[in-house]
């Protein structure tokens, strides 16, 4: 079954639940008007269905090869790229001086979360490009935005992330890769990086890396590390292309899924590199670069999600089995219709939340108000971490509403759980987003967390002669939330993170409800049935997950490591 972008939620999202109408209030974002918007969705939908949704099974079929140091990618990405690119889609929150739109990150959002749901092996790139394109604009000199920019933006180069490597992963303060100023300005990058995706393509002139580094007089952890660009061609001063630097594609990984983006290892001997940023300032212009790009990853696990969805209901619908009554199709059975409705009412909540959390960037950047900037710190781990389980889930689930079919490729149920699977531990992986959460998110003792608890409680109240059933469990629950973070926040480091995992769960759980009960208040039947579903069958997990939190760490660690081997 095709995917469908579902261009109409977007739109639902933006004018009822996520506050959209706020950012489009600002100056900086008075271009964002409904019709823009509109406009922006339908031509992204179309691109989705027609020209990207169509390469998703030859990305699979066909993974990206290394053929005598040539990564050669799989069949068609190359126009599919070239499509994104020159609609424009790269570039659609980046800077109008160096050739971008200037739009919200909210329809950034949207574009790729129908992007994801469509191919999100390609998908990947355009958004390593975006992160990178953030972070330049931020950090870089004038020079380097000058020269990168443009072409960035107008997808002619691509841009990946070079944080990993064998011995630093999570611990990226672990790196060894060198860097040494050559005193002309520039820098000779040494090292191995692993994992590094779309590391090389075979369609666009220039690859961009950004690479995370040591100078020699930078100190041992994250506080001694800088970001260098590292050109895979050293442009000319007049833009054209000069010499091949000393980089290379040493393998591609065999992954379980996500086979269309080449993930490679990557060996810089002296390669040429440029600083960005000031020196040994790497961790925090990276920082710009990975929360973009949290925000991008969790947009991932929405809109593979929604793809898994439509698979499963197109399936359900079809498939006769057993006295199902009605139609005569599964989807009458109810434990899958309880599948079905799981997906949807999950995928909504996942995608309030990201969304919500790109509203609050938005106007973060645009108003510089110190409450919105705490808003979208606090948020970006959760909707990091819940969309992309929620991905995962979604997905494992479509597999089980196919039966045996899920388990056969031709399906293609199946992919959609291979495809997603990395993104829960990619760019932070979701335990370190939790930890995020606990200690950094808290460090204000929990203000920016109450203050959101407030808006949720004082919407619950507002909206209580309306709809009783449901406002009652969700004020409820924020409640039961707020008692635990106010616990939380009075606890050592070690009970924190023994509880942070179930803690960012339970926090989107209530988010969950808040936007589907803001939904159900639109009147629409179908959105109350369905935020009905939610706050009274999803909802609920949040008063054990709660329960997991305040346990603390003594009887989990005390479950020693011989307690496991035994
Ligand atoms: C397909 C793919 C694409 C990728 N793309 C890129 C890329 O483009 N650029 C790039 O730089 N990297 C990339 N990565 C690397 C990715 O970001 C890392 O895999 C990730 O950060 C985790 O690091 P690790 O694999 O070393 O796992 P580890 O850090 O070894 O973690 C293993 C487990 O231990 C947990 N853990 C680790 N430290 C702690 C701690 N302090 N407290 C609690 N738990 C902890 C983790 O949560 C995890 O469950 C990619 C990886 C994959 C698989």
């Amino acid at each position: 079954m095709p995917y469908r972008s579902p261009a109409n939620e977007f739109r639902f999202l933006m004018d009822h639940v996520v506050g959209f109408d706020q950012v489009a209030a600002t100056d900086r974002y008075a271009e964002a008007t409904p019709d823009t918007c509109d406009a922006i969705i339908t031509e992204a939908a179309k691109l989705c269905d027609d020209i990207i949704a169509p390469l998703q099974r030859p990305g699979d079929m066909h993974p990206a090869k290394l053929e005598n140091g040539v990564v050669r990618t799989s069949p068609g990405f190359g126009d599919g790229f070239k499509a994104i690119a020159e609609g424009g889609w790269i570039g659609i929150s980046a800077d109008p001086e160096y050739g971008g739109m200037g739009l919200p990150l909210t329809l950034a959002t949207s574009v790729n979360d129908m992007m994801a749901g469509a191919c999100l092996s390609l998908q990947l790139n355009p958004l390593m490009c975006q992160g990178q394109i953030e972070a330049l604009e931020h950090h870089a000199s004038d020079t380097i935005k000058d020269t990168y920019l443009p072409k960035l933006i107008s997808g002619e180069w691509t841009g990946t992330m070079n944080l990993t490597e064998p011995q630093a992963g999570s611990d990226v303060g672990a790196l060894r890769s060198k860097a040494e100023p050559k005193g002309d300005g520039s820098y000779a990058i040494s090292g191995q990086k692993i994992y590094i995706s779309w590391a090389d393509n075979d369609f666009t002139e220039n690859v961009c890396h950004l690479v995370l580094a040591r100078l020699p007089d930078g100190v041992p952890g994250t506080k001694g590390i800088s970001l260098f660009m590292v050109p895979k061609f050293i442009p000319n001063e007049d833009g054209t292309l000069g010499d091949r630097n000393s980089l290379r594609v040493v393998s591609l990984e065999h992954k379980m899924g996500l086979h269309g983006s080449p993930t490679a290892v990557m060996e810089y001997d002296n390669a040429r590199g440029w600083l960005v940023g000031p020196e040994h300032g790497g961790m925090a212009a990276m920082f710009t670069m990975m929360n973009n790009a949290r925000v991008g990853v969790a947009t991932q696990g929405v809109g593979v999600a929604e793809a898994a969805y439509q698979h499963a209901l197109a399936y359900a619908m079809d498939r006769k089995q057993g006295r199902a009554g009605g139609s005569g199709a599964i989807v009458e059975h109810a434990d899958v219709r309880r599948m079905l409705a799981s997906m949807k009412a999950d995928t909504f909540a996942a995608r309030a939340i990201t969304m919500a959390n790109a509203v609050a960037i938005d106007m973060s950047n645009a108003t510089g108000d110190a409450g919105w900037k705490a808003r979208a710190a606090l948020l970006t781990p959760i909707s990091k971490a819940f969309g992309t389980d929620i991905g995962v889930e979604v997905a494992a689930t479509g597999i089980q509403a196919h039966g045996g079919m899920g388990f056969i490729e031709e399906t293609g149920a199946a992919q959609y759980a291979r495809d997603v699977r990395v993104a829960t531990i990619y760019e932070g992986t979701n335990g370190i987003q939790a930890m995020d959460l606990v200690a950094r998110k808290m460090m204000d003792g929990g203000d920016a967390a109450v203050a959101l608890l407030d808006e949720i409680e004082a919407a619950a109240e507002a909206a209580k002669d309306t709809l009783p059933d449901l406002v009652e469990p969700v004020w409820q629950a924020c409640e039961s939330l707020r008692e635990t973070t106010e616990w939380l926040v009075g606890q050592d480091m070690n009970d924190r993170f023994a509880g942070a995992v179930p803690y960012l769960r339970a926090f989107a759980r209530v988010l969950g409800g808040h936007y589907h009960l803001t939904a159900a208040l639109q009147g629409d039947e179908t959105r109350k049935r369905l935020a009905t579903f939610y706050i009274k069958r999803l909802l609920p997990e949040h008063a054990g997950l709660l329960a997991h939190v305040r346990e603390g760490a003594d009887d989990l660690m005390a479950l020693s490591v011989d307690d496991l081997v035994a």
